[in-house]
């Protein structure tokens, strides 16, 4: 770490692609879409697009038309681009024009889709997404036939290609897990249907991370790989990222701003929620809330410093939070890891998750704007 830098995200290029590597072998047939969205789950849009290309994904998926346009604006023009969340009046055209596929989940957001293709004269690629059980996005499958029969009729007119059939599931992190066969059976049900009805899509997609890791059945064409691809497990419960061969590639550190010596019964950032038993030295960390340290860290969270692993000594506050390190010579200016692969001894984000109560997916995406993204392993092409 660069002895300026107060904090930074150094994140792993040479970790996504090696993680892509593995997560296609894993799917078999079906191609990998590597999922970008959220900054690429905080560890940056581009350079984890690229990494991601390199290890061999050969689609992109982001959730909205912004995230797809700034993708190909850096020059991501050949591959595959698919963007699945909008609302009424979305940039539809300019999706179109830059050459990004885009989901329907309604009738309605059909009929725009098709009005934007129509008014420049070209056909939208389109992926009709069916709500077989998540309660999330997609057509209800009450609707599906409308659907379906709506992009047919567009298809006809010349302004939609239907060239995708996809749903997502709600529970392939929790296996055996009664919902994900009654799910694959809803899907290859509405596959049917489609199919039955004239719909020829190039690719049936199904599966997230977990899909992928843990439920082949639901691999279909095309798996949707997002957390897998950053080196966390999608599926704690059931494997490691180390037991799924995965590395993680980000690592979030800073350096120690202060250090001092304190009494014992030394009450210990707001609230006083740490008091010191015993004269000791705290040492201060120049990340907060403001920079994605979850406050519900205050207590919990694991660091590294000088070698060992420690928690965070009372509140996190916005920039900052203090640690506990005993009698141990921790200098100013020493590096503190909060998370990285886990390989040298520091936390991972499972841990942090599992400390604050949530998912690695919130630890890493969090992050603040004001953390620097540091990259190695860029390839120059
Ligand atoms: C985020 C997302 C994914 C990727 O999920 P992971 O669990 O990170 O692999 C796949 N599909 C959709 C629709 C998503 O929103």
């Amino acid at each position: 770490m660069d002895a300026s830098v107060r904090a930074e995200a150094y994140v792993d290029l040479t970790a996504i692609r090696s993680n892509v590597e593995l997560l296609r072998e894993r799917a078999g047939d079906a191609e990998v879409m590597a999922i970008v969205k959220a900054d690429g789950y905080g560890h940056g849009l581009v350079q984890s697009a690229r990494a991601a290309l390199e290890g061999g994904a050969s689609w992109l998926g982001v959730s909205t038309v912004d995230e797809a346009l700034a993708l190909r604006d850096t020059g991501i023009t050949e591959p595959r681009i698919l963007s699945w969340l909008a609302v009424p009046g979305e940039r539809w055209g300019d999706a179109l024009a830059a050459g990004v596929d885009v989901a329907a989940y309604s009738t309605w957001q059909l009929a725009e889709i098709a009005e934007a293709a129509a008014s420049r004269a070209t056909r939208a690629r389109v992926h009709l997404k069916v709500d077989t059980g998540l309660g999330r996005g997609g057509a209800p499958l009450r609707e599906w036939p409308a659907l379906v029969d709506a992009a047919l009729a567009a298809e006809a007119e010349g302004t939609v290609t239907v060239v995708g059939v996809w749903s997502h599931l709600a529970c392939a992190d929790e296996p055996g897990h009664p919902s994900v066969a009654r799910q694959l059976a809803a899907f290859r049900e509405a596959v049917a249907f489609a199919e039955r009805v004239g719909l020829r899509p190039e690719v049936r997609h199904l599966a997230n991370s977990a899909g992928l890791l843990a439920v082949p059945d639901s691999h279909f064409d095309l798996v949707r790989a997002g957390l897998a691809i950053y080196g966390l497990s999608p599926i704690p419960s059931v494997a490691s990222s180390a037991e799924l061969g995965l590395t993680p590639a980000m690592t979030l550190r800073a350096r120690v701003a202060l250090v001092k010596r304190v009494p014992a019964g030394e009450g210990v950032s707001y609230g006083h929620r740490y008091v010191t038993d015993r004269e000791t030295t705290l040492a201060l960390v120049p990340l907060g809330y403001a920079d994605g340290v979850p406050r519900s860290a205050s207590n919990v969270g694991p660091v590294l410093i000088g070698g060992r692993r420690r928690t965070i000594a009372g509140t996190v506050c916005m920039d900052q939070f203090v640690v506990d390190v005993g009698d141990d010579p921790i200098a100013e200016g020493e590096e503190v890891v909060l998370f990285g692969p886990g390989t040298s001894g520091e936390p991972t984000a499972q841990d942090w998750a599992e400390a604050t109560g949530t998912i690695s997916y919130e630890i890493v995406t969090r992050l603040g704007a004001r953390v620097p993204r540091h990259y190695g392993g860029e390839r120059s092409s």
